[in-house]
C-alpha cells in the first residue's frame, strides 16, 4: 500500500477503509468471531490479531512508526511481555534500563527469574554502561526515553549502535514520545512497544497496546502472540482507528503547551526544579533534539509547598494517574508508582515527596498556567 509520508495525513488516512457498501468514508466495526472456513481468503480470528478493524489499525500505526507491520494488544503490558517471551528463552540474558515504567519494572523483576531468564537493570543512560553489562548469552537491550518520570532522555542512536555491533534485539517503549515526536526505528531500533492506553488512544477510556516491527520479528511476536491471547477487540481497534485521526493535532498541542508550561513553571518562585526535555536548561535537551521532532506533553516539577495541598487547590487539572489524554492530569510519582520503594531509594532516583508529574492536555495554555499560579499562590 502506498502510504502517506507526512504525519497528519497518515493519523487520517493510512491503514483506514471507507465503507465499500454503504460508500460511508470510515472503516465499519466487523464483530464476527467466526469466518466460513470454506473459503481460505477469509480465514480469520480476533487471536489470529487477522481481523479487518485489527489490520486497520495496525496498519495505520506501522504507517505512524514507519515499520513494515504492527500489531495491536489490549494493553501496554501485553504488548510489552509478548514481545519480550517472543525472543527470551531459558538461558537467555536481557539487558534493562533501570528508569522504566513501573508496571513493566514490575513485570521483568517478577517474571523472568522464575523462567530461568537473567537480566541487568542498568543504572545509567550511558552506552559504555550498557556495554559492560552484555554477557554472552545477552539477547536484548530494553530501553525507554523520556523516562518516567523525570524525562531522562537515552542515546537511541548510541544504543542501537551498540546493540547491532553484538548482534542483539533493541525495544524501546516509545508511549511518552508518541510516534509524533519520535520514530526509533529510524534511528535504528529493531522493535517500538507503545501503552496506546495513553497517547494512542489520547481520551482516557481505552486499554491497548501496540507492537511494531519487521516483517520478521512481527512473524516471531505473532507466534506467541496467539498463545497469549492479548488481542484487542473489534470495536476497541475501531476507537483506537478514530483516535489515531486526531493524534498528530492532540500531540502538536500537547508539545506547545508542555512548552509554555514548562517556562512559566522554571521562573516561578515556589518551584525549585522542571524537568522537560524541551527547556535549554535539561541537562540532555541537545540529544532530545537530535532525535525527537517535539519534547512531548509530559514534564515534572518539584514544588517548595506542601504538594498534596497543592494539588487539591487545582479546579481544572485533575488529580488522576495514567496520562497522555485531552485532559490535564497531575500526580505525585512518590504516592503512586514509586510508593512501593524504601525513602531512600526514592531519594537516589531523585523522586522527592514533593516531585509531581505533569501529563499536559489540549487545553488553552494559558488557562492551565493560571491554573497552576492560583494554585502555586494559595498559601504564600
Ligand atoms: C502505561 C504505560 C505502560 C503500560 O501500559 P498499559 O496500557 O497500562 O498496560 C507501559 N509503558 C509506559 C511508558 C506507560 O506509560
Amino acid at each position: 500500500m502506498n502510504q502517506p509520508t507526512s504525519k497528519a495525513t497518515a493519523c487520517v488516512h493510512a491503514g483506514s477503509k471507507a465503507d465499500t457498501m454503504t460508500k460511508g468514508v470510515n472503516t465499519p466495526v466487523f464483530t464476527s468471531t467466526a469466518y466460513d472456513y470454506l473459503d481460505v481468503d477469509v480465514h480469520a480470528y480476533p487471536r489470529y490479531f487477522n481481523t479487518i478493524n485489527q489490520q486497520v489499525v495496525s496498519d495505520k500505526i506501522a504507517a505512524l512508526e514507519k515499520g513494515e507491520k504492527a500489531m495491536v494488544f489490549s494493553s501496554g503490558m501485553a504488548a510489552i511481555t509478548t514481545a519480550l517471551f517472543s525472543i527470551l528463552k531459558t538461558g537467555d540474558h536481557a539487558i534493562f534500563q533501570n528508569d522504566l515504567y513501573g508496571g513493566t519494572h514490575h513485570a521483568i523483576t517478577n517474571e523472568l527469574n522464575r523462567f530461568g531468564i537473567e537480566f541487568t537493570l542498568v543504572n545509567s543512560l550511558s552506552a559504555s554502561d550498557f556495554e559492560k553489562a552484555i554477557q554472552p548469552n545477552t539477547k536484548l537491550i530494553y530501553i525507554e526515553t523520556p523516562s518516567n518520570p523525570l524525562l531522562k532522555i537515552i542515546d537511541i542512536r548510541a544504543i542501537s549502535t551498540l546493540a547491532k555491533a553484538n548482534n542483539l534485539i533493541t525495544l524501546i517503549d516509545n508511549t511518552f514520545a508518541s510516534p509524533i515526536n519520535q520514530n526509533p526505528i529510524e534511528l535504528g531500533i529493531d522493535i517500538v512497544l507503545h501503552s496506546g492506553t495513553k497517547y494512542l488512544g489520547g481520551h482516557s477510556d481505552l486499554c491497548c497496546g501496540a507492537i511494531i516491527s519487521s516483517e520478521e520479528l512481527m512473524q516471531k511476536a505473532w507466534s506467541s502472540a496467539i498463545h497469549f491471547g492479548g488481542n484487542l477487540d473489534a470495536q476497541s481497534c475501531y476507537l483506537l482507528e478514530r483516535s489515531i485521526k486526531t493524534l498528530s493535532l492532540r500531540v502538536k498541542q500537547q508539545n506547545l503547551n508542555a512548552h509554555a508550561i514548562s517556562k512559566f513553571l522554571e521562573g516561578h518562585s515556589e518551584i525549585s526544579n522542571v524537568y522537560y526535555p524541551g527547556l535549554s536548561t535539561h541537562p540532555q535537551h541537545d540529544l532530545a533534539t537530535s532525535q525527537m521532532s517535539g519534547y512531548g506533553g509530559m514534564l515534572s516539577f518539584e514544588v517548595k509547598i506542601d504538594p498534596d495541598a497543592f494539588v487539591k487547590r487545582l479546579k481544572l487539572i485533575a488529580p488522576a494517574m495514567s496520562l497522555g489524554g485531552v485532559e490535564s492530569t497531575i500526580t505525585s510519582p512518590a504516592q503512586t508508582s514509586h510508593s512501593k520503594i524504601s525513602d531512600e531509594e526514592k531519594e537516589k532516583a531523585g523522586i522527592s515527596n514533593h516531585l509531581l508529574r505533569l501529563s499536559v492536555g489540549i487545553e488553552e495554555a494559558d488557562d492551565l498556567i493560571n491554573d497552576l499560579n492560583l494554585a502555586l499562590h494559595g498559601n504564600t
